[in-house]
């Protein structure tokens, strides 16, 4: 009988890249890895105490066909979209953001004593949904629910269930599970996850092991993609080990990817293109209302 856990497939130490109107931050995987990780597009870590290195932020710029999730970690984030939400989110607050159809925002750092920090993933859209009405989940860490196990780790469930404990981000179209694990120093944690489903983990402080101890020590910052199975077991190093834990449902489906905007033809990338050269990209926006 072969194991059901599953083992590391490959390792993604994440490439300093600069991205906005100049901020420097870490790709873990992006467009050359589809089909890899599909459902999921694109993992960018951002982390720096230098202001110099995010200030400029995230200028007013589109998005079509995906759903982005920005997990903040440390330091602020202004944010305004086509939609008409605006507001800051701070450390252990979710956006869950639904482009569908199309959506203009913005994501601006705030200066801040010490670290800015994050995580922001992209999670592809099934091709009936991409023009979809776009939707905005703004959610605060309290909302999270979190479990403690007896030894000691930590598990808060954005997406997705940890035994009794279920995220508040429901009713994705690729069913993800997205959880922010902690393990004590020298402790273990596994967790059933779909076969058939993909699944990778980020590992966001400290260093541990997956699958086993022959796969070799995961250090923070780096990303690792599991191979096919049906659970995956972690044991924390010395330092403690705190990752981020996702799978999703693989959408099989053709994937034509231009900047921001995610579709399955190129057709409907030029389409994109045409409307926003035209200004016709928004098909939903919140009515103004006039007082
Ligand atoms: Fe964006």
């Amino acid at each position: 009988m072969t194991d059901p856990t599953r083992s590391i497939q490959r390792r993604f130490p994440g490439i300093p890249t600069l991205e906005g109107a100049g901020v420097r931050l870490k790709r873990s995987f992006s467009n050359p890895e589809v089909p890899l990780f599909d459902p999921f597009l694109l993992l960018d870590r951002f982390g720096s105490n230098n202001p110099a290195d995010y200030l400029a932020g995230f200028p007013w710029h589109p998005h079509r066909g995906i759903e982005t999730v920005t997990y903040m970690l440390d330091g602020r984030v202004a944010h305004g979209d086509t939609l008409g939400n605006e507001g800051v989110i701070g450390p252990g607050d979710v956006q869950w953001m639904n482009s569908g159809s199309g959506i203009i925002h913005q994501e601006m750092p705030q200066r801040t004593e010490g670290m800015l920090a994050g995580l922001q993933l992209w999670v592809n859209l099934p091709g009936r949904e991409k023009m979809s009405t776009p939707a905005y989940r703004g959610l605060s860490a309290p909302e999270f629910p979190s479990v403690t196990l007896d030894n000691g780790a930590r598990v808060l469930a954005v997406a997705g269930k940890y035994g009794n404990v279920e995220g508040p981000v429901r009713g994705i179209p690729v069913d993800p599970t997205y959880l922010d694990v902690q393990v004590p120093a020298g402790e273990t944690f596994e967790h059933p996850t779909p076969s058939g489903y993909t699944a990778f983990a980020h590992a966001i402080a400290g260093a541990g092991t997956f699958g086993g101890n022959d796969s070799g020590v995961v250090p923070s910052g780096e990303t690792v993609l599991f191979s096919a199975g049906d659970r995956i077991a972690a044991r924390a190093g010395a330092g403690g080990f705190r990752f981020l834990l996702v799978t999703g449902r693989p959408l099989h489906e053709p994937v034509a990817w231009y900047g921001p905007i995610v579709m399955n033809t190129r057709a409907e990338l030029q389409t994109a293109m045409q409307e926003l050269d035209r200004g016709e990209f928004i098909h939903h926006r919140r009515p103004i209302v006039e007082e």
